[in-house]
């Protein structure tokens, strides 16, 4: 699994408040773990030299005393040989036990990582006054907002934007120019060093991070499917939910169908990552599970990425057919994708540099 897909699994886990993570929290895994398989493949490395070594003198044991008993003449040079070839059956097993020995190591140095993981307080926690938020009509604020990572250069520099309830906003500009930390700063994944992040008027720091993100509907750039059933991928997150509730989100999210045509429906597994879907197949599920909870706030982060233009026209039809009265930001670096928004917005290199809004009835 690449450091990629794992930042995309954790923010997957953040968003739909699972956990809260942060870079460095996400650093000291990765480092853990490259330490992790250094030590378990060291530990491997010992058992296996041990283990041939010991075999091997095995073998020089069985040949060295075997040729004196010839000599001597207390036994044939045949029944040598058989004993030899007993000997080899043996090893077999033998070497699978030193194997299985190796993965037990491993094991029990991944397990140290994994209570790492879990015991690491998280970073961005609730204001000690922090109240439930209520239902959001869906307007988005955000004012004077810089976000750097904690280094020097801005991803973003003080961006100022407003998004209106029912707004569909296209968001695009070149890689790097600060549109998946616009996404993430909505939903709260992190905090901007200056200016703040406003939901119908209130800074969203206000907001305890469940009530906040409940109600915010998120699609990563990564869709973060686990290896699970359809239905659970959908319903992640959610402490309670009944079948109907998913059939009804992926309903929305058009892929229903495919589901039902599945070898067990909604309780297929479907894989690590999803891999036994196709790519529009998990990008639809994501758009499922935002949907599920019916956010005033739906966020969709490159969805259409790695898919072929007649997949992507079709999720992009999906996802203006669900937009209704929500305030929906879609991401694409690729204009095209963003016919269909009522407003487009082009960032750069963290400013906007173009913000211009739709005639009633065009078409951008
Ligand atoms: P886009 O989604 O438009 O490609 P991003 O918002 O991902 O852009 O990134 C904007 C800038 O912030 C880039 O320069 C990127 O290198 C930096 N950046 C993004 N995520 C992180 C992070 N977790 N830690 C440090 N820098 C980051
Ligand atoms: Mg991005």
């Amino acid at each position: 699994q690449s450091v990629h897909e794992i930042i995309g699994e954790m923010r997957v886990f953040a968003a739909y408040g699972r956990e809260d993570i942060e870079d460095e929290r996400f650093e000291k895994s990765s480092r853990s773990s490259f330490k992790t398989d250094v030590k378990s493949r060291r530990v491997r490395a010992r058992l296996t030299g041990i283990g041939e070594i010991t075999l091997a003198a095995g073998i020089c044991a069985v040949v060295g005393f075997g040729t004196m008993e010839i000599m001597a003449e207390r036994m044939s040079a045949g029944e040598l040989l058989v004993f030899l070839s007993y000997q080899r059956t043996m090893f077999k097993p033998i070497r699978s036990i030193l194997g299985l020995l190796g993965r037990l190591g491993k094991a029990l140095a991944c397990s140290d990582r994994v209570f790492e993981i879990l015991e690491t307080p998280t970073l961005l926690q609730d204001a000690p006054d922090a109240i439930e938020a209520p239902a959001f009509q869906g307007r988005v604020a955000l004012r004077d907002v810089s976000l750097t990572y904690g280094g020097k250069a801005d991803a973003l520099a003080e961006i100022t934007l407003a998004i209106e309830p029912g707004e569909v906003v296209g968001l695009h500009g070149p890689s790097g120019s600060g549109k998946s930390s616009i996404c993430m700063l909505i939903a709260r994944l992190y905090d901007p060093e200056k200016g703040s992040v406003e939901i119908d008027g209130t800074d969203i720091r206000r907001y305890t991070l469940e009530s906040l993100r409940s109600q915010i509907g998120i699609v990563l750039q990564e869709p973060g499917l686990f290896d699970l059933s359809v239905a659970e991928n959908v319903a992640f997150g959610l402490a309670e939910w009944d079948l109907d509730e998913v059939e009804r989100a992926c309903r929305m999210a058009e892929i229903d169908h495919e589901v039902q045509s599945l070898a067990e429906g909604y309780d297929t597994v479907i894989g690590e990552r999803g891999l036994m879907l196709s790519g529009g197949q998990r990008r639809r599920l994501a758009i499922a599970r935002a949907l599920i909870r019916n956010p005033r706030i739906l966020i969709l982060d490159e969805p259409f990425e790695g898919l072929d233009h007649a997949t992507a026209d079709a999720i992009r039809e999906t996802i203006l057919n669900v937009a209704g009265g929500r305030t929906v930001i879609i991401v694409s670096h690729h204009p095209r994708n963003l016919r269909g928004c009522t407003r487009t917005i082009h960032l750069e290199a963290g400013r906007i540099v173009e913000d211009s809004v739709a005639e009633v009835g065009e078409a951008i």
